[in-house]
């Protein structure tokens, strides 16, 4: 091998996986569907077979969505603890999925449920991670008015990732929504003051100004597309990044 031959292997050590609940949807968009599971298990095990340390955080779209309880008039606290609760639920079954295929996991929950998941614990994650487990990281960030965006966020700055891959059902983050407008273009790129200035929907402001101050980079892709995920770890061009530069 030449001198000048490029290093192969992960770009990304350490990363944070951020998946919405839809994607353990079933055909009617709700519940969790483990087929749907073992298929995203079987894209987080290519990565994890680069050696790559792999945090997970997963949000209850399939389940509750506490907006859903405070338009029918709860009270918003109320309705976000549900969503919190459910999204451990999703990591159960996610961390079913992963071990059914020999991926060694666990699941750690901000809200306090020990018969089921640890505490998150940011130096034991980190541990585990060096360990060569998945990390699920459930409970968002245990505080209602938050959304699961926002806790892949703050995780990623905890466990010091070296990026949050977030996957979508679409491949980037587009000028305008392409399933209704067919002339909408993908970005490649956007800095962190674009997608705040294009209010970019596929993840919450929050989220994407603690990227922003803590310099934390994020690609957009769809999770459904057969490489994606692989090709982004790898450093290859994949949806959107959206960083500093
Ligand atoms: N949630 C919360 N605090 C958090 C994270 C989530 O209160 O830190 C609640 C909130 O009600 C939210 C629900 O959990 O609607 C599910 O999370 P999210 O909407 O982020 O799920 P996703 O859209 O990613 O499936």
């Amino acid at each position: 091998m030449s001198n000048n031959t490029p290093p192969i292997g992960p770009k990304y050590k350490r990363i944070v996986l951020k998946l919405s609940g839809e994607v353990l949807a079933g055909p009617g968009g709700c519940g969790i569907d483990p087929d749907q599971a073992e298929t995203i298990a079987a894209k987080i095990k290519t990565v994890y077979d680069l050696g790559v340390q792999v945090g997970m955080v997963i949000g209850a779209g399939n389940l509750w969505r506490g907006a859903r309880g405070v338009a029918q008039g709860m009270e918003q606290a109320t309705a976000d603890h549900m969503g919190m609760i459910a999204t451990v639920m999703n990591g159960l079954a996610l961390q079913d999925a992963l071990e059914r295929i020999g991926v060694p996991t666990r699941v750690q929950t901000a809200l306090q449920m020990n018969q089921v998941a640890e505490p998150y614990i940011r130096l034991r994650a980190i541990r585990h991670m060096e360990k060569g487990r998945v990390v699920i990281i459930a409970g968002g960030t245990g505080n209602p008015y938050f959304t699961t965006d926002t806790a892949a966020a703050l995780r990623a700055m905890e466990i010091n990732a070296d990026v949050i891959i977030k996957g979508t059902q679409v491949d980037g983050v587009y000028t305008d929504d392409p399933k209704v407008n067919l002339s909408a273009t993908r970005f490649d790129h956007l800095t962190y003051s674009q997608a705040i200035e294009y209010r970019v929907r596929v993840m919450d402001l929050t989220a994407i100004t603690l990227c922003m101050d803590n310099k934390m980079p994020l690609i957009v892709l769809n999770i459904w597309d057969d490489r994606s995920l692989f090709d982004a770890v790898l450093g290859h061009p994949v949806g959107t990044l959206i960083d500093a530069d």
